[in-house]
């Protein structure tokens, strides 16, 4: 077993920004009962994802590191652009407004 890729933590959040890139809506239309599944780079495999009470991937990163991983960072930035959603009852399908202009939040 070499460990001699390091991922750093910048790339775990870029790769969680290229997850969110190609998948913000399927992440977004996934939630049940308050967790995501997000697919993996490949797109081939999803992730259950949980972000409250706490912070939770079932991928092996995160199992073996417990700090935030691609999946959560996807995650994380979906909930930014996308509504929150609490109770579960309807799926958060408003699209995201137009991004880029000044927050007024
Ligand atoms: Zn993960």
């Amino acid at each position: 077993m070499s460990n001699t890729s390091l991922a750093h933590p910048a790339t775990r959040e870029a790769r969680g920004l290229e997850i969110y890139c190609k998948h913000s809506e399927d992440i977004a239309l996934s939630i049940r009962r308050g967790t995501y599944s997000v697919p993996g780079c490949s797109g081939t495999v999803t992730y259950a994802v949980r972000l409250v009470p706490e912070e939770w991937c079932e991928c092996r990163d995160f199992e073996h590191r417990s700090e935030p991983c691609k999946h959560i960072y996807a995650t994380r930035t979906v909930l930014s652009c996308y509504p929150r959603e609490t109770d579960g009852s309807r799926p958060p399908l408003t699209r995201p407004a137009a991004v880029g202009s000044s927050d007024t939040d």
